[in-house]
């Protein structure tokens, strides 16, 4: 049968208008069988990693079985090396040294590692009814009514009196006991069902219920916070000041796994901003010999604004990339002005259920690909690095180029919220960036959704960066 030729209109149509499709219907059988084997290693990673710390030992696990080695300062730095530093084990920095000088700048995929939890406080432990608690802080912002009656696990560090420390993943093995913050039941709820939604569970009552049974033989008070402490001392030598000098974080219990009945997507805890970050790792221990050095960052605290040592702002990651420019007697300035950054983060993904806080044309689609944010911030942009329509082209081309499947996207209706990443620190260093990363559904509830054709596109398109 001949083929119809086509009218003008429909020639004109093809060329003019941008007309978005569906990933799966773009997706080549190569990458569909990658695809699967890329999510089912990042369902593993996100089980590792349930904290900064964790993501930084699995991070570097998986690094040194492929050949990368801790750089110190005064190495010497070769085309082909695969380096990498962590910083005080809650952030991480890794590099593959290209054929350029790194006067020629580097390819920098940047991520966090640090999710929403509740934080426990310095003195938690108490007994009130004869139910022993652990007072809580939560970290990052969280909505609080999705916090009460899941399963969580407890983990973390505790430095003892002497200065010893001890690694705590309670609830992480299979038979291993969880916690739980209780709720009202509906019977006695009806007031607290009239207060506005950030009001209902106020910080004060995220208190984790961690026993019940008083300590045997013993006529004092407070016997079920001595039953606790005795076990906690039995396992972990620990007494109840060693609390003081302890970083314990309450996580969500639940395991990464398939959704829907196509399983096309993946539902976990962490996803923000583990989902970049192992993006970002997989892409880069991937690669041979970059064209230009290929630097991945993995840092801690963006949740509360990139603050503090092991934050983006922080120095250790200049103090690395200078360390590196020393040895190729590279100016750090030189270095970074002719860098190029990813700053990977999770963005919203459009949500039919919320329709009203969305603006379809310019909102993330789940299966739409790795989504790109030419700013973020709100207000009018407040907060937001605003990448130049010179490097989002180059992008454009880049990943076009390398058949990444990806979209355009912002967070949001203008004025609706907002929210920022670390581009805008990574820009001040005279870094050129541009956001980007996988949509999220119900992002930074206990358990956040993503497709993954996101995934695995954001995967593909950080390694195209990488390797452009
Ligand atoms: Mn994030
Ligand atoms: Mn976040």
């Amino acid at each position: 049968m001949e083929e119809k030729e086509k009218t003008a209109g429909q020639l004109r149509r093809e060329i003019l208008l941008d007309q978005r499709k569906n990933g799966y219907d773009r997706l080549t059988p190569e990458d569909e069988e990658a695809m699967r084997l890329y999510c089912e290693d990042y369902k593993k990673f996100l089980d590792a990693a349930k904290t900064e710390r964790e993501a930084v030992d699995e991070t570097v696990r998986l690094a040194e079985a492929r050949g990368f080695v801790p750089f110190k300062r005064g190495m010497a730095v070769i085309p082909g090396d695969k380096l990498y530093r962590v910083n005080r084990g809650k952030a991480v920095m890794l590099a593959v040294i290209g054929e350029k000088s790194l006067a020629d700048g580097v390819s920098i995929g940047a991520a966090h590692i640090d999710s929403p939890r509740l934080d426990l406080k310095p003195q938690p432990l108490y007994e009130d009814s004869e139910l022993a608690f652990l007072k809580t802080h939560y970290y990052g912002g969280i909505r609080k009514y999705q916090w009460v009656t899941i399963p969580l696990e407890l983990h973390g560090v505790i430095v003892r009196k002497d200065g010893s420390s001890v690694k705590v993943a309670i609830g992480a093995a299979p038979g291993d006991p969880l916690f739980t913050v209780d709720d009202l039941l509906p019977h006695l709820g009806a007031e607290q069902a009239k207060k506005i939604m950030a009001e209902a569970i106020p910080g004060e009552n995220l208190n984790i219920l961690v026993g019940s049974r008083p300590f045997k033989d013993d006529e004092g008070s407070n016997r079920v916070k001595l039953a606790v402490l005795d076990i906690l001392n039995q396992k972990y030598g620990l007494t109840e000041a060693d609390f003081i000098s302890a970083e314990l974080e309450a996580v969500p219990a639940f395991g990464a796994c398939d959704i829907g009945f196509d399983r096309s997507l993946i539902g976990a805890y962490g996803q923000d901003d583990r989902v970049c970050a192992y993006a970002a790792l997989a892409a880069l221990l991937e690669l041979k010999i970059p064209t230009h050095t290929a630097v991945c960052m993995l840092a801690d605290k963006e949740e509360i604004g990139s603050e503090g040592v092991t934050g983006m702002k922080s120095a250790a990651f200049d103090t690395f990339m200078s360390d590196l420019c020393d040895a190729q007697r590279v100016a750090l300035k030189t270095c970074y002005e002719h860098s190029f950054c990813l700053s990977a983060d999770v963005t919203a993904a459009y949500d039919p259920n919320f329709a009203e806080v969305y603006e379809k044309r310019n909102s993330a689609q789940v299966n739409y690909g790795m989504g790109f944010c030419k700013y973020t911030g709100s207000r009018g942009k407040s907060g937001a690095s605003d990448a130049s329509a010179e490097v989002v082209g180059l992008v454009r081309r880049i990943l076009d180029t390398a058949g990444v499947i990806w979209q355009m996207a912002e967070l949001g209706k203008v004025d609706a919220g907002g929210g920022g990443t670390v581009a805008c620190y990574m820009a001040e260093r005279d870094i050129d960036t541009l956001d980007a990363g996988v949509p999220v559904l119900s992002m930074h509830a206990p358990f956040e959704v993503t497709g993954k054709l996101d995934c695995y596109m954001t995967y593909k398109g950080m390694k195209a960066v990488y390797e452009a």
